[in-house]
């Protein structure tokens, strides 16, 4: 028999989900077990077609706006990116109960953007346009109360109303580097801005891209476990690439990775030592990393290392109405 040949396989951790959409998931069980099927779910409960599926198989339909809503009289649950105060006011209005799966890493985004708005201030966000997060925190405020800005040119060139009476946020799921640039930017050419601390990007976001800064550098090829709809975990493809890893490559699963090519790569190394990085966004489950570090050990002689920046520990409780009495 052949022996295989050797591939490192190099963990970071943390990785998958975190907090906000162990929580966004567990509301739509919660919901389903206590009011039945169908619950409806606004967008895709979290950016990954294999949670949508799952939800679905237990009675989740998904819809993108409440008219697709077949029975109003079914609860319907808000997705964990957030959304605009329209579509909760558009539901009240549609004598709809709803229930709100919103991150709360998201909403205190919502609070900030509100309070600066109630002290006068106009606001810029950072952030991607398009992304459901960011459509739910343009919608927190009326149309013109906040300039999208998503990159340092826009920055260069943004002309708020009132340069002293500015205020940033920022979408929760960008690159922490490009993010900063941003903010220096913006800070040198309004230095009366407010803003958080250093920016609103999360707990779970920051972890994810230092485990993969950690790796990347050591790794022939990482692969991130995510969806091409999921902001952190394409993020997590440029980090990994400006770190070091220039093959660094998104894969919703197991299938989508090019095998022959691994294997190519992997032979070209003559019995060396061949790193493949390995990590997830916070929207895939662990089930589908296993599943890739599977097909690698069915491959090739595998030996692995989990290489951890910083443990997780945060909880999100449940809304009242779905913890179990
Ligand atoms: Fe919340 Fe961050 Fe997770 Fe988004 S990535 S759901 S903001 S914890």
């Amino acid at each position: 028999m052949t022996q295989r040949p050797p591939v490192s396989i190099l963990l970071a951790a943390p990785r998958g989900f975190c907090a906000g959409v162990d929580r966004a998931i567990l509301m739509v069980e919660r919901a389903i077990e206590k009011y039945g099927a169908p619950v409806f779910v606004r967008h895709e409960i979290v950016h990954n077609r294999h949670v949508v599926e799952e939800l679905e198989r237990k009675g989740a339909v998904f819809v993108e706006e409440l008219d697709e809503i077949s029975d109003p009289s079914r609860p319907v649950i808000f997705s964990a990116h957030g959304v605009p105060k329209s579509v909760p006011a558009d539901a009240e209005q549609r004598g709809m109960f709803y229930l709100d799966a919103t991150c709360p890493l998201v909403s205190k985004v919502h609070v900030e953007a509100n309070r600066h708005f109630e002290e006068g201030r106009h606001i810029l966000m950072i952030g991607h346009e398009g992304h459901p997060e960011v459509e739910g925190t343009l919608g927190q405020l009326p149309d013109g109360a906040i300039t999208l800005i998503e990159t340092v040119g826009d920055a260069n060139s943004v002309t708020p109303p009132d340069p002293q009476n500015l205020a940033y946020v920022t979408q929760t799921t960008l690159s922490l580097d490009d993010t900063l640039a941003v903010v220096e930017t913006l800070k040198k050419r309004f230095p009366a801005i407010r803003g958080p601390h250093k920016n609103d990007i999360c707990y779970a976001t920051t972890n994810r891209q230092a485990a993969v800064k950690a790796i990347a550098e050591s790794c022939d090829t990482l692969f991130v476990v995510g969806a091409p709809n999921s902001s952190n975990s394409v993020r997590l493809v440029e980090v990994a690439e400006k770190a070091g890893c220039t093959t660094a490559q998104l894969v919703q699963k197991a299938s989508e990775v090019d095998w022959t090519a691994l294997e190519t790569a992997v032979a070209a190394r003559n019995g060396g030592r061949f790193v493949v990085g390995l990590t997830a966004g916070a929207s895939a489950p662990e089930s589908l990393v296993q599943g890739v570090i599977d097909e690698i050990s069915r491959r090739f002689a595998v030996t692995t290392e989990e290489v951890t920046v910083s443990s997780e520990d945060v909880i999100f409780k449940l809304p009242k109405q779905l913890i179990a009495s």
